[in-house]
């Protein structure tokens, strides 16, 4: 063996290429990369990723590696690519190329690819009378389709998909096997003769004679049905988004009076007539995730002014599947459609037939079916740009389960996450495995999709937590069902979890200054805590200042019914006397004075009115005194009216004029005590009660809030910043989504040199909670257990 020819220096090695490399058209890719470069070997599907064999002379073995990084197919995420040198054989190097079966192999570390909307090249043919796939609703090939919702198990192989009852005809069999060919081993290949179908049914199940199921769904829609529609990720309850009748019919049946609704158009052109688009937004709605994007609504639309009353902007979103694009061509449907959650209030949306049936059968007229099934539900992802960045509002469908990668080695460790916005992560090594949108655990359907989630990544990522971290909260479903794990159990502070979040986002391991502007989280005192100045480190936080504490008059109810945050503000700014019934501001005037009396009896008392200084009933207060909202139906909902009002009187210079004064001018809204700061917000809510009483405009007043708000932050971390030298700010929390919030602080924050971070692979909102979790927990086990060790050497 040593003697072999040297002068060509051949060489063989074992290349392993780890990250999203499944379902992604990888192995076809390097099947024609080897080919390309004259390589021979083998390339396979292993749990642990793709494993190529390859040998060649090392000059071309160098060149291949290489190419392999750079020209991967678009969908692909590679995370690392390692080799090793192989035992020589003289025979490797005459042989051809090929793709080996999968091997199931110990750990796990390859992502299951996200679910991919229509590629270009699938949707010219599926519009293509030419092509054997010629209005065939389930068409897709390796750059895209379903992925993550068909996967039972991995490796992610036709068998172990929904996919395995639909045995592929001769033509999908040929092009399953030809590596030429867009849809070589494209998992979820099939076509008219071989693959899914759908079907019309009335809602109480049974189909439809109809030999076009799409063109009686959109008919059924101009006439102002509600059409249930089973998607990718799960079921859409859709109606004509044109159609005020149909809307409102939908909110009723579906007892959802307020809360914004997405729609669906069938281009970025008709996108165009509803709302402001910029190149950044339309390369969100147009990327492989095909996200909805929230977008400032257009005046004067034909849109239906009842999909988001109140609110100045629209959730919309491009067709990513062939069924999707194939109601657009039907010569009656409407040109919006809603595409919102099949679901009842609540509870997770439907997946499976029979279950939409049973639960939707009140809310829809008609079920468009199909056959192909829905193994993990995904609701569809929501972004939104602020600041010019991408934010993500809900990380689902195109983004979950991609893994995220961190800076830190963590040991195998689930995340429970918290109790509202769920999402649970698990993580192992440098990698981050964050479940899709889960929800609120609020019922028990909710909490059987959290634990079935939960087993579901622990299979496909191969992961067994040998440790588990949840949040303080001792209530949350979340919190319960990581005590009742019997692992070593560690526990987060919400706020903390937040900027941790951030921080392990951009890889920050110093002290940094963190600004959470959020609802509602327990605190380390026991209080409940929302509107927060900490100096945080990864596993460690001190909190250095708070927003003003109010009460929450009757507790829980308080958060649904801002006048009691209105008249709780006026009480801790002007005392009892405010509250009487003759001072109150006209905007409070309406209370029913039965309900002033017990309100005025618990802020006095101090009884059934826990204290917080959360930002959100900071929010509800001000929405309540300036008589926006006085009771609400989603939650958020006072809170985004008042940032819709503030827009109103907003300019684009207005955030250059929020730091008028010296820098050295403290603001009077500061407050200090023995080192703990104050943001008073009387100061906030005395401005806001003499603008209304001097009959000021409401939007300026709004703003003027914000304004205020933003100064007191800017100015209380300009002198944290001098005294603990820390530089590096980081922003995060529900009420961040709030734009005049997110680019009023970053620009001043900027303005006074210092540097911002806020997270863009991962919700502000609680979506992220588990995330900063993981990285808390997992390097508290990792310093417990190398404590121990000391312990034990010394
Ligand atoms: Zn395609
Ligand atoms: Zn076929
Ligand atoms: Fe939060």
């Amino acid at each position: 063996m040593r003697n072999l020819n040297t002068k060509h220096k051949y060489k063989r090695v074992e290349i392993l290429v780890r990250g999203t490399v499944q379902g992604v058209g990888f192995r076809p890719f390097i099947y024609n990369l080897a080919s390309r470069f004259e390589i021979a070997g083998t390339v396979s599907n292993t749990s642990d990723g793709v494993v190529i064999t390859a040998a060649a002379e090392d000059n071309r073995l160098d060149l291949f590696i290489q190419a392999v990084q750079e020209q991967a197919p678009p969908l692909a995420k590679i995370t690392s690519v390692t080799t090793r040198a192989l035992p020589n054989s003289k025979e490797d190097y005459k042989g051809s190329f090929s793709i080996l079966p999968s091997v199931p192999g110990l750990s796990a570390n390859t992502a299951i690819p996200p679910d991919i909307a229509l590629c270009n090249d699938c949707l010219r043919e599926l519009l293509d009378p030419g092509d054997r796939r010629f209005h065939y609703p389930f068409i897709n090939c390796t750059n895209c389709g379903p992925r993550f919702t068909i996967v039972e198990t991995i490796p992610y192989d036709r068998p172990q998909t929904s996919m395995k009852v639909f045995p592929m005809c001769k033509a999908c069999t040929k092009e399953y096997h030809d590596p030429g060919n867009r849809r070589f081993h494209a998992q979820p290949n099939a076509c008219a003769d071989c693959g899914p179908h759908i079907a019309l049914h009335n809602n109480e199940g049974t189909r439809l004679a109809t030999n076009s199921p799409l063109a009686e769904t959109a008919s059924s829609l101009k006439k102002g049905l509600v059409l249930a529609i089973r998607g990718m990720g799960g079921f859409h309850l859709s109606v004509s988004a044109c159609s005020p009748e149909a809307v409102a019919l939908l909110r009723q049946r579906k007892r959802r009076p307020d809360k914004p609704l997405a729609i669906m158009v069938s281009s970025l052109e008709v996108a165009k007539r509803f709302c402001c688009l910029d190149p950044a937004a339309e390369e969100l709605l147009t990327s492989p995730e095909h996200p909805i994007v929230l977008l400032e609504k257009l005046e004067h639309t034909n849109l239906a002014d009842n999909l988001a009353p109140g609110i100045d902007e629209i959730g919309i979103m491009l067709p990513y599947t062939p069924l999707h694009h194939l109601l657009f061509e039907q010569a009656d449907c409407p040109e919006a459609l809603v595409m919102t959650s099949g679901n009842t209030s609540g509870t997770p949306i439907c997946t499976a037939n029979d279950d939409a049936l049973a639960k939707l059968g009140k809310i829809a007229d008609l079920f468009l079916l199909h056959n192909r099934e829905i193994l993990t539900r995904v609701d569809d992802s929501v972004l939104k740009i602020m600041a010019d960045q991408p934010f993500i509002l809900r990380r689902a469908r195109g983004l979950a389960p991609a893994p995220i990668q961190v800076a830190w080695k963590l040991p195998e460790i689930l995340a429970c996450g918290p109790g509202m916005k769920n999402t649970f992560s698990l993580g192992r090594n440098k990698s981050v495995f964050l479940s899709q949108h889960i929800g609120d655990l609020d019922n028990l359907e909710s909490y059987e999709f959290y634990q079935e989630s939960i087993e579901h990544f622990k299979k496909v990522f191969q992961l067994e937590p040998e440790a588990v971290v949840c949040d303080l909260h001792p209530d949350y479903m979340s919190s319960r069902y990581a005590a009742q794990c019997k692992l070593p159990l560690y526990k987060a502070q919400h706020h903390h979890a937040h900027a941790v979040a951030v921080m392990a986002e951009h890889g920050l391991d110093e002290p940094v200054l963190a600004i959470i502007l959020d609802g509602t989280g327990l605190g380390g005192d026991g209080s409940i805590w929302g509107g927060e100045i900490f100096r945080t480190e990864l596993t460690t936080y001190e909190r250095l200042g708070h927003l003003s504490q109010l009460r929450l008059p009757g507790g829980d109810i308080a958060t649904t019914e801002p006048w009691r945050l209105g008249i709780s503000a006026l009480f801790h700014s002007f005392g009892i006397d405010s509250i009487a019934p003759d001072r109150l501001p006209e905007t409070l005037r309406q209370i029913d004075s039965g309900n002033l009396d017990v309100l005025t009896a618990m802020l006095t008392g101090g009884f059934n009115s826990p204290l917080t200084s959360s930002c959100g009933r900071l929010f509800d207060a001000v929405a309540s005194l300036l008589d926006i909202r006085q009771h609400i139906s989603y939650e958020g909902q006072a809170a985004m009216e008042l940032e819709t009002l503030a827009k109103k009187a907003w300019t684009p210079t207005w955030a250059g004029h929020i730091l008028p004064n010296s820098h050295t001018n403290i603001s009077p809204a500061l407050k200090e005590n023995d080192g703990k700061w104050e943001i008073c917000s009387a100061e906030f809510v005395k401005r806001v009660v003499d603008g209304i009483g001097r009959g000021e405009d409401k939007s300026s007043i709004a703003l003027q809030f914000h304004t205020m708000l933003i100064s007191s932050i800017t100015r209380l971390i300009e002198i944290l910043s001098l005294q603990t030298g820390i530089r590096k700010v980081v922003l995060s929390g529900g009420c961040m989504q709030n734009s005049l919030l997110l680019e009023g602080l970053s620009h001043t924050l900027k303005s006074i040199q210092l540097k911002v971070y806020t997270g863009n692979l991962l919700p502000l909102n609680d979506g992220a909670i588990s995330f900063g979790q993981t990285i808390i927990g997992g390097l508290r086990h990792v310093s417990r257990n190398s404590n121990a060790g000391d312990q034990r050497s010394g």
